[in-house]
């Protein structure tokens, strides 16, 4: 993940800074030395990291200390806040024209880069807003370029519009929005070709397109891994270009991240999206303030929360809340949790959204053994469906039968059945767990 070192070193400094009673500017001055460094070493540019500096320089010394707060809180949150302001501040949205006139969207970057894998992650997030895209396959230098767009439109249910590889990149993008018009298409989203470098031959083309077809929204595709050279690459294009946002990819590998801290703050754009995956459902929209509690490790609840409602059912999930209110949840709610935490990715993704956990979810996963999870599975399957619902039904004789059936030990169906009655204790005594007006909620 990235940012992992960047957000393990931040924490550690204010770990330190939390630990003082009183803070003396000498130590908030030893503390930014530290950050300073830390943000360096995580790639972000050197003018980016000067400025940052500065700015929380000025507001830390001689700031008027929140109420609640103590001083080194106070650190924490100047850093939070500069950092939100550093990735932009607000969250920025493609900006798209009534669904009745058609949308034209130029993705420009860097071959490699990921621009036509994003093309059609972009498709699928238009389509799942109620639009109806068409992809064009303007890159006619790489035979295999159009291929892959047209297997990743059909994933995504798009329709691709191609004219092969004899035509002239400007022809197909102008055929295709007049095609976009005739067959009901709102938003036609170029895919064009990369290079290797920055050229004058591609940009010269890129703006010939921009010019025939009235582009609406170009969007660049820079690689989070390329470093330092994402935001160089990213300066080049806006100049000839004129971009309106940038979209990072590769965010889930083993990235510094510098490139998510300085694109803003060096061009000027923002940056609408992130790829964290290679599969066509990686793409997050960019939240800075998001991003932020991700890098400070105070976690990301709001992305959580979406996952969430992404991939729970809101009425099972209501049933649930009020089974476990009233302490009556079974074995068979214990197993629908487990298919949850399946579907929104796994422990691992889960965990790095908590406060306080972050980079240690992996650690963590691996400390959750996989295979105790199948069997824990097991064991549930092996029992009758009323033993499921009514586990005080569970004698000796019963235990004994469904470890041979899940062909486990009795210890472990022993040790299951223990910790289930005690999370039902453990409702029973706090009803106000589940969000009701007992629930305490976090404080910075
Ligand atoms: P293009 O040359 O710019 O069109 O790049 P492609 O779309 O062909 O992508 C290049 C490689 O990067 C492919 O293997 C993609 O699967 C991969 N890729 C694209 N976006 C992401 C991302 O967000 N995360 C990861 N891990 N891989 C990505």
């Amino acid at each position: 993940m990235a940012f992992e070192s960047l957000s393990d070193k931040l924490q550690n400094i204010f770990k330190n800074l939390r630990g003082k009673g009183r803070l003396t500017e000498a130590d908030v001055k030893t503390a930014l030395k530290e950050v300073k460094l830390a943000l360096l070493e995580a790639d972000v540019s050197f003018k980016v990291v000067k400025q940052f500096i500065k700015a929380v320089q000025e507001r830390a010394i001689g700031q008027d200390v929140m109420n609640g707060l103590n001083p080194g809180q106070m650190v924490i949150k100047i850093v939070n806040d500069e950092l939100v302001n550093l990735m932009g501040s607000e969250t920025t949205e493609i900006a798209l024209r009534p669904a009745s006139e058609v949308t034209v969207i130029m993705m420009a970057g860097l071959q490699g880069a990921g621009k036509t894998t994003t093309t059609a992650k972009l498709a699928g997030k238009f389509k799942s807003k109620g639009r109806k895209p068409l992809l064009v396959a303007c890159d006619v230098y790489r035979p295999a370029a159009i291929t892959q767009l047209q297997i990743n439109g059909e994933k995504q249910g798009v329709e691709v519009f191609s004219m092969g590889d004899k035509q002239n990149p400007v022809n197909i993008a102008k055929a295709a929005v007049e095609h976009a018009k005739s067959h009901g298409f709102n938003v036609v989203i170029l895919d064009t070709a990369g290079r290797l470098h920055v050229d004058e031959a591609m940009m010269e083309e890129l703006q010939n397109i921009k010019e025939a077809v009235h582009v609406d929204q170009t969007i660049l595709v820079v690689d989070a891994m390329t470093g330092q050279d994402a935001v160089n690459v990213a300066d080049s294009f806006n100049q000839k270009l004129e971009l309106d946002g940038v979209i990072l990819t590769k965010l889930d590998g083993d990235t510094r991240g510098g490139a998510a801290l300085s694109i803003k703050a060096t061009c000027g754009k923002p940056i609408l999206y992130v790829g964290m995956g290679e599969k066509l459902s990686d793409l997050e929209q960019f939240y800075p303030e998001r991003m932020a509690s991700r890098i400070l490790g105070m976690g990301d609840v709001m992305t959580l929360i979406e996952k969430a409602q992404a991939n729970i059912d809101e009425d099972k999930a209501r049933e649930m809340e009020q089974k476990l209110k009233k302490a009556q949840f079974g074995f068979d709610d214990y197993l629908e949790s487990m298919a949850q935490v399946k579907n929104m990715g796994g422990i691992s993704s889960i965990l790095s959204m908590m406060p306080g956990i972050g980079n240690k979810a992996a650690d963590i996963e691996a400390a959750v053994d996989e295979s105790k999870m199948a069997r824990i599975e097991a064991i549930i399957l092996s029992m009758t469906p009323k033993e499921r619902s009514n586990p005080d039904l569970l004698n000796p004789s019963r235990k004994k039968r469904i470890a041979k059936g899940a062909g486990v030990d009795i210890s472990e169906v022993n040790k299951l059945v223990k910790q289930f009655e005690q999370t039902r204790k453990m409702m029973k005594q706090f009803p106000g767990m589940m969000g009701g007006k007992g629930a305490k909620r976090g404080r910075f």
